[in-house]
């Protein structure tokens, strides 16, 4: 991650050897809890923190602050300058006690300028100070050799600098590292550029764009706070959310809330260990081809292991594959294959489908067929423990032995259960009770157990397969919109009964797709739309599309016109990249307003509603950009929509590509053409001839679209 302006550097600087000077990782714990770090202002980069361990090492050169006040030209680079420099809030980074209080002081002082004076004042007694920052082989620290050295943030959270920083010393360098604190773009750094060279005696020239590594570095940096902050957080019992109003500036991009299903309320997402999140999602009982439902359910997971993936969780995915089923075995009678067979087949056109939809295979996805021994052992744990008993080769829960049963689901034992008999000579001892193993029955898959020949029931599976995979606890168990009751209820007691420790802590749960006529689209109801025909008709990027368009815990009313409406949009959005470059997952600037949006709205419960229309508005202002020259600007927030796109698995592809459709080299020249008479037309004034081409275009599928730089087209479908 090291960052290097040594091609900018004159050859003086180099002459030395580069001693290594390391900022020590301080006392705290390292933690790799990545957090959404506190938001500055609008137009302030950096967090208050960073500047104090910035400011903190600048503290010997502080002449530089003057530079940087003279040469910042316009009053809104000045403003951003006088709030970096004011919000020193230093503690959280440890630094030593002294240079902490002085800049405490410093940051108490009632202006700007009182700030600059003192700190003048103080420069004398700062520069002995230096020693104390423990970089023992550097005589003066820190951002000096920030400046033109290899930045890096090491496992363990410690940042190294290594570079040489004697030949750098300069007013004018101290006042490049407050002029990138305060979040200036390489555009206004490149402003100051004059005066930041004669400041500096030094030829360096600093072009847009050529500065990446400055803010590189501070990004680390500001990352590397947030998280001594969340574990020091942690530590001391707070919520490990930074305090609102530390900084009156200071806007909040919320840290993840996440709807919880077991409080029914949202929740702000701790992990067990810091930084690692382990998620178990139940899969699909492959016995047919998948519904839009089902479609729902994988989107959305995908979905939310992305965004924890972008805010730097290390995320253990594990979906299981129900393949042993009362619903397999009863099809594959019909279809004349072994339950196998057919478990496999459909297990490969799920795999299909969720491919075709732009989902990334979990971690892991094992079979229950394969983990038999997983089962029966936790099986055999709850009965030695008595909350299971055997009999005739079935095994059963004991509902009523586990207490706490029903708090997932909010049921009530003693309410709706009542109606339900046990039949006479059942094994069953009351009707809540479930099956944990069944005893083969002719012609059916089995496996030995200590209870005999059987197969498992469907809920010990996900218990078993959790912890095979995840351990006792896991931070994150999604599902469908029917599994809450009774199967979530039922792994709830099967694993803590087991295990004795807490199952879950975050459950969450997708809403269903509805059918017209309001009715939840299942296999068993008949009326379900499958992916797989869906797919015939739309592509898959755009059924994904669709599926984000609706809040996850809001049912979808499946409709043919919300599909093409989300194909039109889609299109749109790729329409407005055309003319950029290559794909981008990581974002260009962090700090962009809808970037911020964005995951704003993706930290609120994954509303991906909002977030959609943070890239559409985006999209807008590239749309404009078009009209232009594809500049910086264009290029620029077109890798920024598309790092968005990433975290929502779209607008990954070529856009040209997706805009002209598949490639037909005859069609694109006929389209050329028309579009073309059709402009000979118009400039003819023959606008009749004009509309009869355009219409010609529109009956093959084509839409044009006129900007101020001619005509552009695309398709007006995707599949
Ligand atoms: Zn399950």
């Amino acid at each position: 991650m090291g960052s290097s302006l040594a091609g900018e550097m004159p050859p003086e600087a180099f002459l030395r050897p580069s001693p290594v000077h390391r900022i020590a990782s301080h006392s705290a714990a390292p933690s790799r809890t990545p957090r959404f770090s506190a938001r500055q202002s609008a137009s302030s980069k950096f967090s208050a923190d960073a500047m104090a361990v910035a400011g903190a090492m600048a503290l010997g050169v502080t002449g530089g602050f003057q530079a940087s006040r003279r040469s910042c030209r316009t009053r809104e680079l000045r403003a951003r300058v006088a709030r970096a420099m004011s919000p020193m809030s230093p503690g959280d980074y440890g630094l030593p006690p002294k240079l902490a209080g002085m800049a405490g002081a410093l940051s108490a002082l009632p202006n700007d300028r009182m700030r600059y004076q003192q700190l003048m004042a103080l420069a004398g007694k700062l520069k002995p100070m230096a020693d104390d920052l423990k970089v023992p082989e550097n005589k003066v620290p820190g951002c000096l050799s920030v400046v033109h050295v290899h930045a890096s943030l090491e496992e363990d959270g410690t940042v190294t600098f290594q570079g040489d920083s004697d030949a750098l010393i300069s007013k004018g360098l101290v006042a490049l590292l407050v002029l990138c604190l305060s979040g200036c773009t390489p555009e206004e750094i490149a402003g100051v550029q004059p005066e930041f060279i004669k400041a500096s005696g030094i030829s360096a020239s600093l072009t847009p764009g050529r500065n990446n590594g400055f803010f590189n570095m501070f990004k680390l940096m500001n990352k590397k706070v947030a998280r001594l902050k969340a574990a020091k957080a942690a530590e001391s019992g707070e919520s490990g959310a930074m305090k609102a109003g530390e900084d009156t500036e200071t806007e909040e991009t919320p840290e993840l809330q996440i709807y919880n299903t077991l409080s029914r309320s949202k929740e702000a997402f701790q992990t067990l260990e810091p930084g690692k999140v382990k998620m178990y999602v139940c899969g699909v009982t492959v016995y047919d081809l998948c519904h839009l439902g089902h479609a729902r359910v994988m989107v959305f997971f995908d979905i939310v292991a992305r965004l924890l993936r972008h805010l730097g969780y290390d995320v253990t995915f594990v979906r299981n594959v129900t393949d042993i089923d009362d619903k397999i075995i009863k099809r594959s009678q019909e279809t004349g294959e072994t339950a196998e067979e057919l478990a496999r087949r459909m297990e490969e056109e799920m795999a299909r489908d969720a491919k075709s939809l732009g989902c990334a295979s979990p971690d892991f996805e094992p079979r229950v067929s394969e983990s038999i021994e997983e089962i029966t052992s936790m099986v055999e744990t709850l009965v030695k423990k008595d909350f299971a008993y055997a009999g005739k080769g079935d095994v059963y829960f004991r509902v009523r032995r586990f207490e706490t049963y029903g708090r997932l689901s909010r049921c009530s034992l003693d309410g709706n259960e009542a109606g339900a008999r046990i039949e006479v000579a059942d094994v069953k001892e009351a009707p809540e009770d479930f099956v944990l193993w069944k005893s083969a029955k002719p012609l059916e898959p089995s496996w030995e157990s200590p209870w005999g020949p059987g197969r498992p029931g469907w809920h010990i599976e996900c218990s078993a397969m959790a912890k095979r995979y995840l351990g006792d606890t896991l931070d994150i168990h999604g599902g469908g919109p029917d599994l809450v009751f009774p199967h979530h209820e039922n792994e709830i007691a099967q694993s803590e009964a087991a295990n004795d420790q807490p199952y879950v802590k975050t459950w969450m749960h997708c809403a269903a797709v509805r059918s017209t006529g309001n009715e939840k689209m299942s296999k068993s109801l008949g009326n379900f739309v499958t992916i797989r025909d869906v797919l015939k008709q739309y592509d898959g990027e755009v059924v994904r599309f669709y599926l984000l368009s609706s809040q996850y815990r809001r049912p979808m009313m499946y409709s043919e016109e919300a599909l093409e409406e989300a194909q039109e949009r889609l299109l749109k959005l790729y329409s407005s990249l055309r003319g950029a470059a290559g794909a981008q997952t990581e974002s260009p600037d962090p700090e962009c307003e809808q970037q911020h949006r964005f995951l704003a709205a993706m930290a609120n419960d994954f509303d991906t509603v909002n977030a959609i229309a943070a890239l559409t508005d985006l999209s807008r202002e590239l749309l404009q950009l078009q009209q232009g020259d594809h500049g910086a600007e264009f290029q620029t927030k077109a890798r920024q929509l598309r790092a968005m796109g990433a975290v929502l698995g779209i607008l990954q592809r070529d856009p040209e590509e997706v805009c002209k459709g598949p490639v037909d080299s005859d069609f694109e020249a006929k389209v050329e053409d028309l579009i073309q008479a059709r402009a000979d037309a118009r400039k003819a004034k023959d606008f009749a001839k004009a509309d009869a081409i355009r219409d010609e275009l529109t009956g093959m599928g084509v839409v044009i679209e006129d900007g101020a730089k001619g005509t552009s087209w695309r398709v007006a479908s995707l599949a």
